[in-house]
């Protein structure tokens, strides 16, 4: 990682660097500790700040993945004038950035936010952090293409059958081709996370709520779920006050531009 930041700085004045931000799961804003990363390919606890500073001379702030899109949003995005919100991060695993009162909300722990290990099915799927049911395992990629393969078996007629190392991608495309099957995963997985999402208002009360990462591409396919779930199981006094929208940043960009923003 030192080696590709070094060959990145080469192509900027160091004079014009005012610090390092990183934005990566599992991580610890206090400790600048990386621990029990499911989804990266290191499996021990790895103090990335403090290997960086033996060879950057620069501030190095490190915050979870989710925590940095959610301040994209915030400095670069639809948040900007927002006080209270949550970014749900959809990617490899399921994230939640939370701003209370324009400030992302730590914990005790640091680790506040971690909505994809909530359970969402009681006893269901296995989630490589031990436990059972947990959201990502039904919201992440892996989940989604979990349920379409449940879905595959039941069913002889889907434009899925055949294909070899599925992907969202493959089940989106099939989907706007009006594949049933397709369309339903994306049913299956909105009206999950729209009931998590419920729950997670109920606790932080936000005024908006933006899903962020590669299956929000997906855009009306996944978001209309979402929002039919979320709107059917929302306690009254909230229905009002909470708006689902899609980042207002291109892929991939709120998360960079947020981790630079720690360190500004
Ligand atoms: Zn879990």
């Amino acid at each position: 990682l030192s080696d590709e930041i070094s060959k990145f700085f080469e192509t900027i004045p160091l004079q014009k660097i005012e610090g390092i931000g990183i934005g990566a799961p599992m991580a610890n804003h206090f400790t600048g500790f990386i621990e029990d990363a499911h989804n990266l390919p290191w499996h021990n606890n790895i103090n990335i700040v403090k290997l960086l500073k033996n060879n950057f001379n620069t501030p190095i702030v490190l915050s979870n993945d989710a925590n940095a899109a959610a301040i994209g949003e915030m400095v670069y995005g639809n948040a900007k004038d927002l006080d209270n919100f949550i970014v749900i991060t959809l990617g490899t695993g399921v994230g939640a950035g939370i701003v209370i009162n324009k400030k992302i909300l730590l914990g005790a722990s640091g680790y506040a936010g971690e909505i994809g290990h909530t359970t969402a099915i009681i006893e269901g799927r296995q989630c490589n952090c031990g436990r059972k049911g947990c959201l990502e395992t039904y919201c992440s990629a892996n989940g989604i293409i979990e349920t379409a393969k449940e879905l595959i078996e039941k069913n002889n007629d889907s434009l899925l059958h055949g294909i070899q190392n599925l992907s969202t991608i493959d089940i989106y495309n099939a989907a706007i081709k009006g594949d049933k099957v397709s369309n339903e995963v994306f049913n299956i997985t909105g009206k999950i996370l729209g009931y998590q999402l419920a729950q997670a208002t109920l606790i932080t009360s936000p005024s908006h709520i933006f899903i962020f990462g590669g299956v929000a591409n997906a855009k009306d396919l996944i978001l209309n779920p979402i929002r039919n779930s979320f709107y059917n199981n929302l306690l009254n006094v909230f229905k009002s006050s909470v708006k689902i929208e899609l980042s207002g940043l291109p892929q991939g960009n709120a998360a960079i531009l947020g981790a630079a923003s720690l360190v500004l």
